[in-house]
């Protein structure tokens, strides 16, 4: 048996899932990520808090790009879609 990490499937339909079970794929997903990819504890909940604050914002989905609020804000090189928030 390997200790290779098993990644979480993301195939299904999100209405195959319940919010709680997007929610863990999706720290499933950023747990896996590799640290020199991510932005740091601090700067994620600063990009979060923007997030929370845009009308942009719907039901955890970033309405410009379509990507999940959380997913792209860890990202150390992702910028935000609207470009008023430079990250
Ligand atoms: S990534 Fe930018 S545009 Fe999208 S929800 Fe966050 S602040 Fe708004």
């Amino acid at each position: 048996m390997s200790g290779a990490v098993k990644k979480p499937c993301i195939k299904c339909l999100l209405s195959d899932l319940d919010e709680s079970e997007i929610l863990g794929q999706i720290k499933k997903l950023i747990l896996l990520m590799p640290e020199s990819e991510k932005c740091g504890e601090t700067e994620y909940k600063r990009r979060l808090d923007i997030c929370r604050e845009c009308a942009s914002l719907s039901f955890g989905t970033c309405e410009v790009c379509g990507c999940y609020a959380e997913l792209r804000a860890i990202k150390r090189n992702n910028r935000c879609p609207h470009e008023k928030h430079f990250w």
